[in-house]
């Protein structure tokens, strides 16, 4: 299966990678007090763990529709979608960071981008209190952030542990606290569907993947978003709807539990290719395909990462997705880029999550 060449081939600076590896060489023990600090915090407030969705696998047929969703999907500005949670509003800003080619303005969404107008300096990360919390204290998450050129400019969102925070590290090991988080943002991004299920993303995510999927347009690649926002209770009817067909067991191999899915942050989507056909949706050969290569070299230019990518499996518990794209904002996807780093885990100094605990 044509599955990992291209990813391997485009990976940069292997050298550097496998010294910045070294760097890390984890477990380390800053990393795993704070991973423990962090747990500790999460699971204080962690319910008896539900069965919840795989981050990348489709919704069954019979699972219901979330009720966060709207049927309309046609093109259009990007549409304000009423929640009743409130949360830290995205300040992911461009300044600096501009794509490497043009694209579409995006279409505006309800404005949640004006941040808190701060910059991010001075800077200056303690052991005892980093710059970015639950983030190890010699990571290179916590550099980018300590040189002043990191995104969200809004101090308040420097946190790995907040689902509200682009820098949300979600993993079989990092629940989302609480269980039942609701982005408060959600809008219906003016991308083109490749599923029944409406695209639903945060505002943030939304107007990047509008930018994104335009460049790609332009290159000739139909990106499609096949899935993107789930909500715990979705997940919840989801995953019975798997262990009613195959058991606990197997559902658990490919499937994450509620509460501990990327997609319920509203920064994840699954990826589809609209000239590729459909044989290839969620599967491996996914990576075959022109969309894939295309988010693969371009994808951090508009802030996401593949977050599951080959090789890495043990690592971020998951086989690797091509399909399943995570938005951490330009500064943060373009470091880690650069760095040749393929996890977010190892970015931001953990360890690693291959399995619940
Ligand atoms: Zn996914």
């Amino acid at each position: 299966m044509p599955v990992v060449g291209f990813h391997q081939a485009r990976r940069p600076r292997q050298t550097h990678r496998a010294r910045i590896k070294r760097e890390l060489s984890w477990p380390r023990p800053g990393g795993i007090a704070l991973s423990l600090a962090g747990a500790a915090i999460i699971f204080s407030g962690a319910q008896a763990l539900a069965p919840g969705v795989d981050p990348g696998l489709p919704s069954p047929a019979a699972a219901p529709a979330h009720s966060l969703t709207t049927p309309d999907t046609s093109a259009g500005p990007a549409r304000s979608f009423a929640s009743t949670q409130s949360s830290a509003s995205p300040a992911e800003t461009q300044s600096g960071a501009t794509p490497s080619r043009p694209a579409q303005q995006p279409s505006k969404g309800p404005s949640t981008l004006s941040g808190a107008g701060s910059s991010p300096s001075p800077i200056t990360g303690t052991a005892a209190a980093p710059l970015v919390a639950g983030a190890a204290a010699d990571s290179p998450l916590q550099k980018l952030f300590e040189s002043g050129n990191a995104t969200p400019k809004d101090r308040a969102l420097w946190d790995i542990n907040d689902p509200g925070s682009p820098l949300a590290l979600v993993n079989k090991r990092r629940p989302l606290h609480p269980e039942a988080y609701v982005p408060a943002n959600l809008v219906v991004p003016a991308v083109e569907a490749g599923s029944a299920e409406p695209p639903l993303l945060r505002a943030d995510a939304a107007a990047a993947a509008e930018r994104m999927f335009a460049a790609a347009a332009a290159d000739g690649v139909r990106i499609t978003i096949k899935s993107s926002y789930r909500s715990f209770d979705t997940q919840v009817s989801v995953y019975n709807g798997y262990v009613a067909n195959k058991g606990t067991a197997a559902t658990d191999t490919t499937s994450a539990r509620p509460g501990f899915s990327e997609h319920q942050t509203g920064l994840a989507m699954d990826i589809g290719d609209a000239n590729a056909g459909t044989a290839c949706d969620f599967s491996s050969c996914f990576a075959s395909t022109a969309a894939a290569r295309w988010v693969a070299a371009h994808g951090a230019d508009y802030g996401f990462v593949v977050r599951y990518a080959p090789g890495e499996e043990s690592v971020t518990g998951y086989l690797a997705e091509p399909w399943h794209l995570r938005y951490l904002g330009i500064t943060v996807a373009r470091d880690m880029d650069v760095r040749g780093i393929h996890s977010y885990e190892e970015y931001a100094g953990l360890p690693g999550a291959p399995d619940y605990k």
